[in-house]
């Protein structure tokens, strides 16, 4: 048996940021023989494939100076192209701020809707967002908004109905203004909105760079190397390669559910298996053709198979040969054993028949499941994550990023979290 007062289990970006931030010798274990986690980029004939697009929303300046300054990440910075393809028509992001091209009945669904809504102050709203997502949509945008676009939009991307969702997941996304919404409805809009309206994307090999610059730092990170159980009363971790480690303070990424089905608190699996999720499966179509100015594109349609198309070639120019480009389509679900073949044929057929898209040749198709995707916000959430969290905190065992804390977050969140860990 191997002792260790600190060990890290992943090697995600908040892993490798806490143990860079924490000591950059620390023994960290990782499932596969690379780091990263989900901000990793495949290479395929030719081709790079970010597992499902990722792309960069630094807004925090301490993680800004730290990845851009002291880490030397080179990146492109872009003004967000993001549209939805809605009654057959492709309007910019957001939907509410953009009712202009949409036909007259929808237009009209819409802002009939908003008339019946009434102004909240800051409170007022806070305790909307106390109920489902459902409540939140009818009553902040209406009938219109809400029914059109809203609901079947998150419908999709979480399949849960709204109705059994928190509004947890949106604590960074703002209400937009009704009289905005209704002057937009009927003149040309150019303003962009949300807390996305830039981002960056790394130039050289996709988003493994992000991954990579905080890796080189790091000297003792043990790969193909997973935690297959959890001893808490003894504080012993046990590995896929035999060996045994005992640690005094270990902090893990293993998504919080997973983490509690390979340990010894039987009396917590219960419990644990309650926490929902979706699996994503990305279908990546390498085509020649010409597709839309965008950098990604929502399908609210529930006649369609996938939430969202992402087109790497927009911001990434390395990402296929001069004259390919990627068409990533993902497809989330609650069912985890989806036949990936399945998927791949509907949604080849699906593409096919868009106009949208001017497809002269398929080249090859590659699809990538990522099996713990989003982690669902139901009303049980809060009281389930701080239970399992504070019994494993008891056992010196510290759950950090979007699957460890069970939430929704991006790589800044991790990175962040990475930072507040360590000091803590
Ligand atoms: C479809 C999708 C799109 C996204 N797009 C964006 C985006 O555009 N922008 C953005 O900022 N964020 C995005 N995210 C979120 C982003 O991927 C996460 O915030 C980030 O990857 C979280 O990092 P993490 O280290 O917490 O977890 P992970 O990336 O999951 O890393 C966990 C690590 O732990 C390892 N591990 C797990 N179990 C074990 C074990 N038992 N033993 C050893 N090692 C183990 C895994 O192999 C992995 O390396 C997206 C997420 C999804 C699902």
């Amino acid at each position: 048996m191997i002792h260790h007062d600190t060990v890290a289990v992943g090697a995600g970006t908040g892993r490798i940021k806490f143990a860079y931030h924490f000591d950059k010798n620390l023994p960290v274990f990782e499932a596969l023989d690379t780091v990263g986690g989900l901000v990793r980029t495949i290479e395929y004939k030719n081709c790079k494939f970010d597992l499902a697009p990722h792309l960069l929303h630094l807004r925090n300046p301490y993680v800004r100076e730290l990845v851009f300054d002291k880490l030397g990440l080179e990146v492109e910075n872009h003004r967000r192209k993001a549209h939805i393809y809605y009654d057959k028509t492709i309007i910019p992001y957001p939907f509410e701020l953009n009712l202009l091209n949409l036909s007259e009945q929808t237009k009209k669904d819409c802002i009939e809707g908003l008339d019946e809504v009434k102004s909240y102050n800051k409170e007022e709203e806070a305790e909307i967002r106390k109920g489902s997502y459902r409540d939140y949509a009818l009553k902040c945008f209406g009938k219109g908004i809400a029914n059109h676009y809203l609901l079947p939009s998150n419908r999709k991307i979480w399949d849960t109905e709204p109705s059994e969702m928190t509004c947890e997941f949106m604590s960074h996304i703002i209400t937009a203004d009704k009289e905005q919404i209704r002057k937009n409805a009927f003149e040309d809009n150019t303003d962009s909105f949300g807390y996305n309206v830039e981002f960056y994307y790394p130039i050289h090999k996709g988003i493994q760079d992000l991954a990579d610059i905080f890796a080189r730092q790091l000297t003792n990170i043990k790969f193909n190397t997973s935690a297959i159980f959890f001893n808490t009363r003894n504080k012993t971790i046990e590995f896929s390669d035999g060996s045994i480690v005992k640690y005094n303070k270990a902090v893990s990424t293993v998504p919080l559910q997973t983490i509690i089905l390979n340990s010894d608190r039987d009396d917590l699996k219960a419990l644990a298996k309650e926490l929902v999720f979706t699996s994503v499966y990305t279908v990546n179509l390498v085509i020649r053709g010409t597709l839309p100015d965008t950098h990604w594109m929502y399908f609210p349609d529930k006649d369609l198979s996938f939430y969202r198309i992402s087109f790497p070639k927009n911001y990434f120019k390395k990402s296929t040969p001069a004259d390919e480009q990627i068409i990533a389509v993902e497809v989330g679900s609650r069912n985890h054993n989806l036949s990936i073949e399945e998927i791949e044929r509907k949604v080849v057929e699906e593409i096919k028949q868009m106009p949208i898209f001017k497809i002269d040749e398929l080249v090859f198709v590659h699809s990538i499941k990522i099996p713990v995707a989003y982690c669902i916000y139901e009303p049980k959430r809060p009281a389930i994550i701080n239970k399992l969290m504070s019994e494993l905190e008891e056992a010196g065992i510290y759950q950090s990023g979007r699957y460890g804390k069970w939430e929704y977050a991006g790589m800044q969140d991790a990175i962040m979290d990475g930072k507040v860990l360590s000091e803590n």
